[in-house]
């Protein structure tokens, strides 16, 4: 067995801290090396099986006090003692369930807050939804028609039939937890759990309602309105919390997960917040420069001016002129981006086939040095 650390020194205490010291050390430690935040990271749950450990002995001021006189080598020796304790590795779900007090309502799927009745909770709903880059552009509200378990109207969600009331739960008599103490190689294990009788409530019904069975829910039809804020983009899941399944016996609702799909765009191709046009420029228009009109996002046009001798392969940046970012992820609007290409005509008359032959004599028209060398630079960074 691997030489085991002193407890204080595990969870960062001096001897003579409190419980509430002891039970903040634990809780920040436990809650860095949470297997949930380091999946398959063996050195993270061996630290907080080790602060686990810890935490047991030091928050029980009989086991600590043994802890301080006798160390490791507690008075029972052996198996029932610490060192026995210690040895075997605990199992995980010892952990969650007989620390979950140290971790109530923190959103660890794993622990649950004991000595109060757990409300339960209906579950997620999930729905797609396609927007198009105007939609994404503008932000845009959606409504859906669902079916969903909804409170039952004859018992108002109680699950109760006429207000017949409930009794204290016969199993966990009002707690809504149940605590199983066995005996095993590291001595005495305490550990808690939702009561299977009430679910948690304490509560048991008298008479359960003829409508819903005593459950408080139904299945049900509800239009739900559903606002997609502006930026959104494909793969984004949008939450809106309480409009999903009714929780039984009025309990919370669940949500609704919204995954947005993009419908493709003719004329745009999105890039981030970024906006990409590709403009197939006349080559007088390149050569002589010019005013085209490009398409916005909104609907609308803008001028923008060329200028003589624009290159095909020139980009230019309206900025601006993009998306928005999503609220409360970023700000401003992406860039309007125009991706030049030069027309060259695939048929000629006979008076353009006449003026191209005498162009072509033209050296001017042969290209130069500084644009050859601009060109082998933009691919040579495409590669690199
Ligand atoms: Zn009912
Ligand atoms: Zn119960």
């Amino acid at each position: 067995m691997a030489q085991k650390r002193d407890y204080y020194e595990v969870l960062g205490v001096s001897k003579t801290a409190s419980e509430d010291e002891i039970k903040k050390a634990y809780r920040q430690i436990a809650i860095k090396y949470h297997p949930d935040r380091n999946p398959g990271d063996k050195q993270a749950e061996e630290k907080f099986k080790e602060a686990a450990e810890a935490y047991n002995v030091l928050h029980d001021p009989q086991k600590r006090q043994q802890y301080d006189q006798f160390g490791f080598d507690g008075p029972m020796g052996g198996a029932g003692g610490f060192g026995g304790f210690g040895g075997a590795s605990m199992n995980m779900d010892d952990i969650f369930s007989m620390f979950g007090d140290i971790f109530g309502g923190h959103g660890f799927g794993g622990f649950r807050s004991s000595g109060r009745p757990q409300q339960q909770r209906g579950s997620d709903l999930r729905l797609k939804v396609r927007l198009t880059l105007q939609e994404v552009n503008k932000g845009v509200t959606k409504k859906f028609k669902l079916r969903k378990d909804i409170a039952c109207t004859h018992c108002h969600g109680s699950g109760a039939e006429n207000g017949s009331g409930s009794d204290t739960c016969p199993t966990c008599h009002g707690s809504g937890i149940i605590t199983h103490t066995t005996q095993s190689i590291f001595g005495m294990m305490q550990t808690q759990g939702v009561c299977p009788t009430c679910h948690g409530q304490g509560q048991v019904i008298k008479n359960k309602c003829h409508e819903c069975g005593g459950t408080g829910v139904v299945k049900g039809e509800e239009v739900v309105e559903i606002n997609i804020p502006a930026g959104v983009a494909e793969g984004m899941v949008v939450n809106v919390p309480g409009k999903g399944n009714a929780g039984p016996n009025n309990g919370i609702s669940g949500d609704i997960q919204v995954f947005i799909e993009e419908e493709p765009n003719d004329t745009f191709v999105r890039d981030g917040n970024d906006i990409i046009y590709n403009l197939l420029l006349d080559f007088p228009t390149a050569a002589l420069g010019g005013e085209v009109e490009i398409p916005t996002i909104e609907g609308s046009k803008l001028k923008v001016k060329i200028d003589n001798g624009t290159q095909p392969g020139k980009t230019l940046r309206l900025r601006g002129k993009g998306l928005p970012a999503v609220p409360g992820y970023g700000s401003g609007r992406g860039d309007l981006v125009v991706n030049i290409s030069v027309y060259v005509p695939k048929t000629l008359s006979r008076d353009e086939k006449q003026t191209l032959e005498k162009l072509k004599a033209s050296d001017n028209f042969k290209g130069d040095k500084q644009t050859k060398d601009s060109i082998f630079n933009r691919f040579k960074n495409y590669f690199n």
